[in-house]
């Protein structure tokens, strides 16, 4: 209504929600957030929303919101002033560190948080206290796709961007249900689809709204998308679709490791080693991988694999691969990634308007904070704690000792949870993220939480069951309530303002963690002010890119724009990496330079099939699948605040498919306990209702804390990433 009377005054930021990046307007009358709509100048989204990005700022006044600091005192939250509760973390940690060492102190961040806050996060951890001892949650989303871009390219994110959208003429989803996880990108391909012919073909385990909305849908046995995409490449080569003059120029093939475990064991140390082969040997390798031969155990007809070839190999065809969690969430993640990078090699169709790979994320700043700024173990903002010359830098910025810097990574969010439950870790803060409904198997992770041998600390903005472990909780604000900076899937810096002001003492995580930082001694090293702290600390992060080609946009440029891509380079598009006619970065005189490698080639990779750690058996006879619904936002903690998402969408499922709900008598709607060798959740039935698992299979979303199917999962993760296998474990159904 207040809309309509046009007496709003409307403020542009990102959406709070996914990996897409939508820009959003939200309407502002007497200091509230009264609506949302699109923003029409956004180059994402150009003014459409999905869903959950309409009613995002719908959870903000909801009654249970975490307004004050609390302080279990006695087995009893007591509301504390903020000042009181920030005395405390900094002395438990500091007393911490004293008694067992820096390592015995941890940060678990996430791709939600600020550019600002992952930046001060990083510092306080690795510059100040001088531990590794930071990861974040897009362990469990994006690793994978990390360590297939520097395995591959030697340089993380996308080569591509949106704008791919309106040239490309395929669109293959491998694993991604986009019309749910980022509908708004779909509904950008749907209109191409309309306007142009161009196709979408979904290959994918299930059948979801994507597979119905797409003009082909293939479906594959669990775990055979590694051999699926290495028949791809084999009929590439066999037929003659090869670029030769591209894979020449521009290509190495190596060969990795074999059978590298599943992380199940409490080891963490890996490195993968590359040998050198030549193409022949390459090629010998994929006479595995005849369609053939694949066509036997993965459920793909020949004619399904051809099918998939002929439209990579197809030399007039513009082809886009998009994929998200079903790639990256998978024990073979990095290798997966890997063989899609093959693909678009071998054919030469990367990093050109219309034609390339591109791993999308789940998170508003997956990319910008997670990955830029230094939130995972292995990482300093834009570089990593193996490389001296990245520590000399990250040192000299930071003005600490380089000493001080560990060389070696430590914790992984697995391994880190791991160490809490065998009491390495005594003291853990984690902020905007809800490891006790995302962490898989969360049947071992709640009770190593609920130890007294480690002091908890969660920021949040509501009420979540890790909070409910906490023995201080820190009132967040929400993302309109402070200023801030997100990265979204296709490297676009996105700048925003406070909107409104936040309720009680809610405060920005970057200014909780610099009044800790103060409190434990370091106030020299964070001399921000409370006011100025985003661009405050922003400017001394864009130092890490002084000199290079390829840096991020000044603070003016992103405060002017709806967002910037990276690499910056004032009056130019800088849409397409890699390719010397929109990346500054390519000095080698060729069309394309993957400057992340040290001779400038992308490299090939030998990646076999090698089955999923655990399997469908006798007792045990149902793949489980997870994933989410376009109505909630990753653990539901904002989503099901949001009365109109809660109500279309109250609670989780499990979906089954129709003849396997037939032979154990279930009718949609019975109650279905689903067990694991792990635990078990009990959830209503759905069947023939949103999406439909082939036989065999049955599939679950993790938004719902009350049926919370991560107690059934398996920790097994991708060695090389680290990042767990949400989508593959065996499980046995009962109706209750
Ligand atoms: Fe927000 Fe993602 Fe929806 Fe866009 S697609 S409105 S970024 S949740």
């Amino acid at each position: 209504a207040a809309a309509a009377q046009g007496d709003l005054e409307w403020k542009k930021g990102p959406c709070r929600f996914c990996g897409v990046g939508c820009g959003i307007l939200v309407g502002i009358k007497d200091g509230k957030a009264v609506a949302v709509k699109g923003d029409p100048r956004s180059k994402v989204n150009k003014g459409l929303l999905c869903v959950k990005g309409y009613h995002q700022t719908m959870c903000i006044q909801s009654k249970d919101r975490l307004t004050h600091a609390l302080v279990k005192k006695n087995g009893t939250y007591v509301k504390t002033p903020l000042d009181e509760a920030l005395d405390l973390v900094a002395s438990k940690m500091k007393e911490t560190i004293e008694k067992h060492g820096k390592d015995s102190v941890a940060m678990y961040t996430s791709g939600q948080s600020t550019i600002p806050e992952g930046y001060v996060a990083s510092k306080l951890m690795k510059g100040a206290i001088g531990t590794n001892n930071l990861d974040c949650n897009a362990r469990l989303c994006m690793a994978s796709a990390v360590a297939g871009f520097l395995t591959t390219f030697g340089a993380d994110e996308p080569m591509g961007c949106y704008e791919d959208i309106e040239h490309a003429d395929y669109f293959i989803t491998w694993g991604n249900n986009m019309a749910e996880m980022h509908p708004v990108l779909f509904s950008r391909m749907l209109e191409q689809k309309q306007r142009r012919g161009a196709k979408i073909v979904d290959f994918a385990t299930r059948t979801t709204r994507s597979s119905t909305a797409s003009d082909r849908s293939i479906l594959f046995e669990p775990q055979t998308d590694l051999a699926v995409a290495n028949a791809i490449c084999y009929e590439i080569i066999e037929n003659g679709w090869m670029n030769k003059s591209f894979v020449e120029k521009h290509c190495n093939f190596t060969k990795g490791l074999t059978n590298i475990g599943y992380g199940l064991e409490d080891k963490f140390a890996f490195k993968d080693k590359a040998t050198p082969i030549d193409f022949e040997a390459y090629r010998e390798f994929l006479q595995d991988y005849t369609p053939e031969k694949v066509a036997k155990y993965s459920k793909v007809s020949v004619q399904d694999i051809k099918y998939l070839a002929a439209i990579y190999g197809d030399p007039n065809k513009k082809v886009v691969s998009y994929w998200c969690m079903g790639m990256n969430q998978h024990t073979r993640g990095t290798w997966m990634n890997n063989l899609v990078y093959n693909i678009h090699l071998l054919t030469g169709k990367i990093s050109q308007p219309g034609n390339g790979p591109f791993s999308l994320t789940g998170q508003p700043s997956a990319c910008g904070t997670a990955r830029e700024v230094g939130t995972f173990t292995h990482k300093l903002p834009k570089g990593v704690v193996t490389n001296e010359k990245h520590r000399r830098l990250a040192a000299k910025i930071w003005k600490v000792p380089y000493e001080r810097i560990p060389a070696k990574p430590t914790y992984h969010t697995t391994e880190m949870f791991r160490a809490v439950d065998r009491g390495d870790i005594k003291f853990i803060w984690t902020q905007v993220t809800n490891p006790l409904v995302s962490l898989p198997k969360t049947s071992r992770y709640r009770p190593a939480l609920e130890k007294e041998s480690c002091f908890v600390v969660v920021s949040d903005v509501f009420p979540t069951p890790t909070s409910d472990v906490a023995d201080v909780i820190l009132p967040a604000s929400w993302h309109i309530e402070k200023s801030g900076i997100y990265g979204n899937s296709e490297r676009r810096t996105q700048h925003w303002d406070q909107m409104i002001e936040g309720p009680g003492e809610t405060t920005p995580d970057a200014w909780m963690t610099i009044e800790v930082a103060k409190r434990m001694g370091f106030g020299d090293l964070f001399p921000y002010s409370r006011e100025n702290h985003v661009e405050e600390i922003y400017e001394e992060y864009i130092q890490f890119h002084e000199g290079k080609k390829h840096g991020m946009a000044p603070l003016k440029a992103l405060k002017r724009k709806s967002g910037v891509i990276w690499p910056y380079v004032e009056g130019k598009s800088t849409l397409w990496r890699f390719n010397a006619e929109y990346d500054p970065a390519c000095d080698n005189g060729k069309a394309f330079h993957f400057y992340g490698k040290p001779d400038g080639k992308a490299v090939i990779w030998q990646r076999p099939f090698e089955p999923a750690p655990e399997k469908p058996d006798a007792e045990y006879p149902f793949w489980l699948n997870t994933g989410r619904v376009v109505e909630h936002w990753h653990t539901g903690s904002m989503t099901r605040r949001i009365p109109v998402l809660h109500q279309a969408m109250p609670n989780a499922y499990i979906e089954l498919h129709p003849d396997d709900a037939m032979d154990y008598g279930i009718s949609n709607g019975d109650m279905v306990k689903v067990i694991s060798k792990r635990g078990a959740c009990t959830m209503p039935a759905s069947i023939n209702e949103r999406g439909l698992p082939t036989k065999g299979q049955v599939f679950a979303p993790f938004f719902d804390e009350e049926l919370m199917i991560n107690d059934v999962t398996l920790d097994a993760f991708c060695p090389i990433s680290k990042e767990p296998d949400f989508k593959k474990c065996a499980v046995k159904i009962e109706k209750v």
